[in-house]
């Protein structure tokens, strides 16, 4: 949308979408169901799909089940596993984004790295990494929260001569056999992919740090029979995701709301006794146990993680690194482990919402400024003094326990919502007042206090200081309530 092509008029609204994964995707699909084709999209990868576009490591997949880890209006009968893997998803998303004609607003290998709102126009200017300049009425991003590999800053890491790299951008040119290899980080993309790469090396140096709960994975296969019923009997796909949904939503509701709940405890309990059960050598055991309550942090789901630990090729070491060497790596005790690649699965940057994308507001306010004390919106959609931006899978939105897919819906519709407010009533810019957002958040800190992750773990749910910035502190369905229609009282606008 260059200068030229702008539609100042509000009956088609020029919008541009920063990222083509899920949140992208559904945002687009609903403008266009709703008749809005004067969008475009921006994409910084080659693909289409975001996350799923971007993990590819080994054993690369989801832990929500596959039939709740879609779209609503896109139910899918023949999903092959409980648990979808990545190339499963990446191909739903594409044959989506087939089906509505998505891929003609995309334009792929292009970041976005400065939006500016022109108050006496009202539009975002809008640059990108090949210095294309356009113009929007309504910027709305998609970029999700764990779009930015973390590589920890360990001293030395600059001198490593072997090959390393994050699980987020998996170097699939590198063999793994008959290699010596180190990993570091437990979470839940290293308990998919420890499994498998310990079948390839010679040894697997597993770093840890923290322990987390391990739940056993239902990871069963859908057999022609159940495609054939899901198939013949399209209300059976839709009792099984509301099956899965309460499922989830009342582990959120019992586990994640509650700071010591009791059934936490009993979970915890149960697990501890499969640990044990699991884990024979004492001192394995007692890495391996948790020290923060159940789901403080993400809790992970699977059924080799303990056996590969044992495995007679891997080692875990639960010393700290103090430094990566040319070829080592050494830790506090000064125990000096040779490796020939290191593997970081060390999370994301996932508090720094928005960081690398410089967007500036109402008097020339930066959105990092802003947010310097960690990230917050209203419904983790709007930002007051930022009008006509809007954010998918934003501050505070996040789920312990349940499908983001579900949360991600529940944002389009807001926005589509505020989208219809804009053109009925021909407004130009729509920003939400301050003490609406400023209340909304103090009551959601207030309330994000009282549940399982304020207790003293460290996760990618909150920041170093501790505020918790990534969840949604209260049931999804709240959410959906919440989102269901924006109120124009709520706004500032001209
Ligand atoms: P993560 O859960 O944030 O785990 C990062 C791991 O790296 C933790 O074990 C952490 O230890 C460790 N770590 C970080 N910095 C370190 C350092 N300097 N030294 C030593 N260890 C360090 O990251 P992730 O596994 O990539 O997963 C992130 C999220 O992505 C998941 O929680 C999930 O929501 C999503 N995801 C989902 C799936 C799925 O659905 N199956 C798969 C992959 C990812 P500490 O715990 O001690 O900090």
């Amino acid at each position: 949308m260059n200068n030229q092509t702008l539609n100042q008029s509000k009956k088609s609204p020029e919008i541009i979408i920063i990222g083509a994964g899920f949140s992208g995707l559904c945002m687009a699909i609903k403008l266009k169901k709703s008749g809005i084709n004067s969008f475009k999209i921006f994409e910084k990868g080659k693909n289409l799909g975001g996350t799923w576009h971007f993990n590819t490591y080994p054993g690369c997949g989801c832990d929500v089940p596959s039939f709740l880890y879609s779209f609503s209006f896109e139910t899918k009968y023949d999903w092959s596993l409980n648990y979808p893997k990545q190339k499963e998803i990446l191909q739903y998303l594409e044959d989506c984004a087939k089906k509505y004609k998505i891929v003609e607003h995309i334009q792929f290998n292009t970041k976005i790295t400065e939006a500016i709102f022109q108050s006496e126009k009202n539009i975002w200017q809008i640059s990108t990494d090949s210095e294309e300049q356009v113009q929007a009425n309504i910027l709305i991003s998609a970029c999700g929260q764990l779009n930015q590999p973390k590589i920890p800053n360990i001293e030395g890491i600059e001198t490593f001569e072997g090959t390393q790299f994050h699980s987020a951008s998996w170097n699939h040119q590198y063999d793994l056999n008959g290699k010596t290899v180190a990993t570091i980080g437990n979470g839940a993309s290293a308990v998919q992919f420890l499994p498998i790469i310990a079948q390839q090396v010679k040894k697997l140096i597993v770093f840890h740090r923290s322990a987390n709960w391990v739940i056993p994975k239902d990871d069963k296969k859908f057999n022609k029979l159940d495609h054939w019923i899901f198939k013949t009997f399209p209300f059976t796909t839709r009792l099984y995701r509301w099956f899965v949904y309460l499922y989830f939503e009342s582990v959120l509701v019992t586990v994640n709301l509650q700071k010591d709940g009791i059934v936490g405890k009993l979970i915890a309990l149960w697990l501890n006794y499969d640990r044990n059960k699991k884990v024979k050598e004492e001192r394995l055991k007692s890495i391996l146990k948790p020290k923060s309550p159940f789901l403080c942090k993400r809790f992970l789901l699977s059924n080799n993680y303990y056996e590969t630990l044992q495995l007679p090729n891997v080692e875990v070491v639960s010393n700290q690194i103090k430094k990566v060497s040319q070829n080592s790596i050494v830790t506090e005790d000064g125990t000096e482990y040779p490796i020939d690649a290191l593997i970081f699965a060390t999370g994301f940057e996932s508090t720094k919402f928005l960081s690398s994308i410089k967007i500036v507001g109402l008097n020339n306010q930066l959105l990092q400024d802003r947010w310097k004390d960690g990230a917050e919106a209203y419904k983790g959609i709007m930002v007051s003094g930022f009008p006509n931006f809007f954010m998918l899978y934003g501050p505070n939105t996040n789920l312990g326990s349940n499908s983001i897919i579900f949360m991600i819906e529940s944002q389009v519709n807001y926005i589509m919502s505020c989208i219809k407010i804009i053109q009925k009533k021909s407004i130009e810019s729509l920003d939400i007042k301050p003490d609406i957002l400023s209340e909304f958040n103090q009551k959601l800190q207030t309330d994000a206090e009282k549940t399982v992750w304020a207790n003293n773990c460290s996760s990618w749910y909150k920041t170093d200081q501790g505020k918790i910035t990534n969840n949604w502190p209260y049931s999804s369905v709240r959410y959906w309530l919440t989102t269901l229609k924006a109120n124009l009282k709520d706004f500032n606008f001209s």
